[in-house]
């Protein structure tokens, strides 16, 4: 057998998964050919050795430390975006019904017809806004974890994005109403 053959039974020695017969002509060959006698011995002794190296590991609780700070982290901006996404949305709301949903309904009377039932509707705006405020951060809370089961940072984009949107056409609102004044 050649030397070059040999080495590589030598690495299916070192890798465990040599046969009867190939460690066979290992040793057979090893006993005539002093240069691959030595590069056993070296190759066997260097595996000994860094077998013998203590392992490394991470200190206790790293990987859970790590995770954490990432979760927090992600939170945190989820919170911003979302805060900023429900801000412009609110916003846009509020922008509709002052200047297109209210002056819409005085044209066609129908705000005429709402108020002629005074108390009755006031009343009701009441409880509409008792229920938001007791609701809301059931809701919020709800959204969030819907939220965090949704894909988080298709999410978060999107809501950015959009919140972003919105604050724009607030401003050309605005800018057209001022205009128009
Ligand atoms: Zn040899």
């Amino acid at each position: 057998m050649e030397c070059g053959e040999i080495s590589g039974l030598i690495m299916k020695y070192m890798d465990g998964d040599i046969s009867e017969v190939e460690q066979k002509l290992l040793d057979k060959h090893k006993l005539s050919c002093e240069k691959c006698s030595k590069e056993f011995e070296i190759l066997t002794e260097m595996a000994e050795f860094i077998s013998g190296l203590p392992e490394l590991s991470a200190p206790a609780g790293f990987e859970s430390r790590v995770m954490e700070r990432i979760r927090h982290q992600r939170s945190r901006t989820s919170m911003f975006n979302m805060l900023m996404g429900t801000a412009g949305l609110l916003v846009f709301a509020y922008y509709m019904t002052i200047f297109v949903i209210v002056p819409g309904f005085q044209e066609s009377g129908i705000l005429q017809i709402i108020f002629g039932y005074g108390s009755i509707v006031l009343k009701l705006i009441g409880e509409c806004i008792t229920k938001i405020i007791v609701y809301l951060p059931i809701t919020i809370d709800n959204l969030l974890i819907l939220r965090s089961i949704l894909v988080r940072d298709y999410m978060n984009m999107m809501l950015f994005v959009a919140g972003g949107a919105m604050l724009l056409n607030l401003g050309l609102i605005r800018v057209i109403n001022l205009q128009q004044e």
